[in-house]
């Protein structure tokens, strides 16, 4: 008989909030791959287009995860997966995923998504073609049955972006659920909600391992549901227009059901919708597409240069007939905020606008950098702003403990997150009886892991 053996590698995420994320399991000869993201932070600092870029100079700047760690069991891939459409989960999808020459598995969103990555990517190289007919659509609750010994399961849950999915690798082991990233949210409106059934009955039938994400696991929540945001949309807006001649909202591209419930509430109040921004266009017409976003009649989607001018023209000449939602919330130069602010675009800030940040900013170092610049520009032109009117997408304490009480993992890996963050998920998981170092590893980058079966 041949030694039980499962192996976890830690190739990207691993000691990083907005990382890379991606995360590979050995189970005896096989891989599977979860996720493949790139590093949003470093992708700013990078002077070069991310799409020009080699693998290898993204690589060489942290941009990308460090898969060179797979290459002696890249022929033995056997799937990847995809839980949900942020780019610290699927942005290095075209820049890697083609050399493992393996089905590629993610909700309809998520692949139309990476799919609009390859187009573009298309363009400068040939091997996106490889991963794009590899790309496969599943609904979730839907089983794959990926080799003789592998099925892979996709349990709803809800996170701050359309249609994520807990993938769940079944092994004669015991399953290995990939819990990065969610939030329990019963309310949500758009997308899935999250399966506790399934969960607790998993947990049951046997959880071998659990790799969670743990950004926000050190704060005491329940992390408050995305119908309080959408009060506090509510609330902030009906607010700002009875004082501001123009509002100009912004959020993250991807936040959907924000995203929805800013137009809903700029229709009530009586403003036509312009969204505004590269990344606006891209979420926005795929969730459209899908049927994710139905946005107000009169509502308009600029996403080229050209197009962005012209309409914020014609919002600049009737302000408050309008609502804008662009980009550039992390204050991220080239985005379209900071670009009205430095007169860039032609729409003129004065202390008769609102600016509302739907969102909370990221804390690196760059971002409050950013944010700063773009902060104090605003503040110098007088503008009314509302910070914060937004609640988080990633799991607060008790929500890590009741996913832990449900699955009851023989080991847990905590993944996406800092140091901090993956140290503070290993104390949540003290207090529930585990060990560090017997049942839950701390890892990073570059790092691999024999499970002590
Ligand atoms: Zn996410």
């Amino acid at each position: 008989m041949e030694p039980l053996t499962v192996e976890v590698f830690a190739v990207g995420g691993y000691g990083e909030a907005g990382g890379r994320n991606m995360t590979a399991v050995r189970v005896d000869e096989e891989i599977v791959i979860f996720d493949c993201g790139m590093s949003l932070d470093k992708s700013l600092v990078f002077e070069k287009d991310f799409q020009k870029a080699s693998a290898r100079e993204l690589r060489r700047v942290k941009a990308i995860p460090n898969d060179p760690i797979l290459r002696p069991h890249r022929s033995k891939t056997v799937a990847a997966v995809l839980s949900h459409a942020h780019l610290d989960h699927i942005g290095a999808v075209p820049k890697l995923l083609f050399k493992y020459k393996c089905p590629v598995f993610g909700t309809e969103f998520t692949i139309e998504l990476v799919k609009a990555d390859l187009r573009n990517e298309i363009r400068y190289a040939d091997e996106a073609e490889d991963i794009m007919i590899n790309l496969y659509t599943v609904e979730p609750g839907d089983e794959v049955q990926i080799s003789s010994k592998l099925r892979l399961e996709f349990i709803p849950i809800s996170h701050s972006i359309p249609c994520c999915v807990l993938p769940v690798l079944h092994t004669p082991y015991g399953a290995i659920v990939y819990a990065c990233d969610f939030k329990f949210d019963d309310n949500q409106i758009i997308g899935y909600k999250p399966d506790y059934k399934r969960l607790k009955q998993l947990g049951k039938e046997g959880v071998l391992l659990l790799i969670t994400e743990s950004l926000r696991v050190a704060e005491e929540i329940k992390t408050p549901s995305e119908s309080v945001a959408r009060e506090m949309v509510n609330d902030v807006l009906r607010f700002a227009d009875e004082e501001s001649e123009g509002i100009i909202v912004t959020t993250f591209s991807s936040h959907i059901e924000r995203i929805q419930a800013i137009a809903d509430t700029a229709d009530r109040l009586g403003r036509k919708v312009i969204l505004a921004g590269r990344s606006m266009g891209k979420y926005g017409r795929i969730a459209e597409e899908l049927g994710l976003l139905n946005l107000p009649a009169g509502a308009r989607i600029y996403d080229r240069p050209e197009t962005i001018r012209r309409g914020l023209e014609r919002a600049n000449k009737e302000k408050e007939d309008y609502l804008l939602i662009v980009t550039g919330h992390q204050g991220e130069p080239g985005a379209v905020l900071p670009r009205i602010v430095d007169g860039e675009l032609p729409y003129r800030l004065t202390e008769e606008d609102s600016v509302v940040f739907s969102s909370s900013t990221i804390p690196s170092p760059i971002n409050r950098a950013n944010r700063y610049v773009l902060d104090t520009k605003l503040r110098l032109k007088g503008v009314k702003m509302f910070k914060d009117v937004h609640v988080s997408g990633h799991a607060g304490r008790e929500d890590h403990r009741l996913m832990l009480r449900m699955l009851q993992p023989e080991f847990i890996v905590p993944a996406h997150g800092d140091p901090d963050m993956l140290a503070a998920y290993a104390e949540l998981a003290t207090q529930e009886g585990y060990e560090v170092n017997r049942d839950v590893f701390i890892m990073f980058d570059g790092t691999k892991l024999s499970l002590p079966l």
